[in-house]
């Protein structure tokens, strides 16, 4: 029979921790409390100075829109022109 470690010792969830990354205009600063569902949240700087708290999903989602992610400032085209 193969030791097994012990039901009772396992270790916490391994929180990552997401502090100073980078998602275009948005840095994560800290650790915000978990949604009431369960997801991982953050605290987010966006370059324009605010701050606020974004889900990790939100931040590492794939951006269709070609924008760069920002808390909403960057809506209407940062980034150049295209043509
Ligand atoms: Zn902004």
């Amino acid at each position: 029979m193969k030791s097994i470690s012990s039901f009772n010792s396992r270790p916490p969830p391994k929180r990552r921790s997401f502090n100073g990354r980078r998602f275009d205009m948005l840095k994560v600063v800290g650790d915000a409390p978990d949604s009431m569902s369960g997801k991982r949240r953050f605290k987010v700087r966006c370059d324009c100075g605010n701050t606020f708290i974004s889900f990790m999903g939100n931040l590492s989602r794939v951006n269709k829109s070609g924008l760069p992610r920002s808390c909403g400032c960057a809506k209407g085209g940062v980034g150049g022109d295209a043509n």
